[in-house]
């Protein structure tokens, strides 16, 4: 690995008690370059801006995919990623689907790792605060060509991220709007997925919801995820999730709850879930939560569900009553190392990692 440590850190500038998530960026990033068929050395540099011409192909053809994942600072100081090889698994899996070359364990979980120690003083500590991590990688060649780019970059920046409590929201469960479709790219983490995903979004918030359940594209009679995060609904004790296919993305919070959720003994049936059941549900009495998860909030509630016009009511739950809740702080509890991690998902980032890479 190459690292060109930065002359001008920002840390200075930088208030862990007011800064906004996703536009402040932490003094290095790494980069890496794909060309004549092999990856380059990896290099750990001072974040910044790279050149490009808009002729690049990442942005004419949307060859780009990425991954969102943290890591958390205990009391101690003490530094985690929390299932990383899970991240690195589902980028390759993403870039495949997309033509593009699969990245090494070497640049990404050595890169990721290099990363967060050198800027370990940039995570902030205490509830719900962590350091959001995005690796990506896209096509770079200047050619204007339908065809596979020859030319990639593999990038890893960090953004520091705060406790982040949703209000409970409503949702639309979509009757036109698909977010995949059989044999399509719904279980990359393409960022053309989210290009799509922008404008139902808009509609339905000018109908009065803030975000979308997504449904089949065949019927609309089967949940698939919410907004950008998989969904989960309890109809009495028991808790459904649609399985994982190539609509539904497989993601890394979704499979934490399950086996957490089984760890405590809750059933978890994981099978399609009907729109009709879950509306049948509400109407009866014993639909009794809807949520979404995903890494970057965690949880998000559903208040109210829109279906055919109407706004399907669901009770507001306590903390102690609610399993969305106890799961989640079973999650963030585990991921910020206040419990027992019974499961092997927390990796330590060890300092002075540079001296080992
Ligand atoms: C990233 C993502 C998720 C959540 O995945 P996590 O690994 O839990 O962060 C769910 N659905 C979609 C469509 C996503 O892009």
């Amino acid at each position: 690995m190459i690292i060109q440590k930065t002359e001008n850190s920002r840390l200075s500038e930088f208030d862990p008690n007011n800064f906004s998530f996703g536009s402040t960026f932490i003094d290095h990033m790494v980069i890496c370059e794909y060309e004549n068929g092999k990856w380059g050395d990896v290099k750990l540099v001072p974040y910044g801006p790279i050149p490009f011409t808009p002729a690049m192909m990442g942005v004419n053809y949307g060859q780009a995919c990425f991954e969102g994942m943290k890591a958390y600072k205990d009391k101690d100081g003490q530094v985690f990623l929390f299932r990383p090889e899970k991240n690195f698994e589902r980028i390759n899996k993403s870039a495949t689907r997309l033509a593009m070359p699969e990245v090494t364990e070497e640049m990404f979980l050595d890169g990721l790792k290099a990363l967060v120690d050198i800027d370990r003083n940039w995570i902030p500590q205490g509830e719900g605060m962590s350091l959001y991590i995005r690796p990506l990688i896209f096509a770079t060649e200047e050619a204007l060509k339908a065809r596979v780019a020859n030319k990639y970059m593999f990038a890893i920046v960090a953004t520091p991220a705060k406790s982040y409590y949703s209000e409970p929201v409503s949702v639309k469960i979509s009757d036109h709007y698909s977010r995949a479709a059989n044999g399509g790219v719904g279980s990359a983490k393409a960022a053309g997925n989210y290009a799509a995903s922008f404008y139902p979004t808009q509609l339905a918030i000018e109908e009065g919801y803030e975000q979308i359940i997504w449904t089949d594209d065949a019927t609309h009679e089967y949940f698939e995820e919410s907004g950008t995060m998989n969904v989960f609904v309890r109809i009495n004790d028991t808790i459904y999730t649609p399985p994982t296919s190539e609509k539904i993305l497989d993601g890394v919070t979704r499979d934490s709850f399950i086996q957490l959720a089984k760890k405590r003994g809750i059933e978890v049936k994981i099978e399609p879930v009907a729109v009709k059941t879950v509306v049948e549900a509400q109407k009866n009495g014993t639909l009794k939560e809807v949520w979404g998860v995903g890494t970057a909030v965690v949880t998000t509630v559903f208040q109210a569900l829109g279906y055919e016009g109407v706004k399907l009511e669901l009770p507001r739950l306590s903390d102690d009553e609610s399993y969305a809740a106890i799961l989640k702080k079973d999650l963030t509890d585990l991921q910020n190392n206040l419990s027992d991690d019974s499961f092997g998902w927390r990796v330590v980032v060890e300092k002075d990692v540079l001296e080992t890479v």
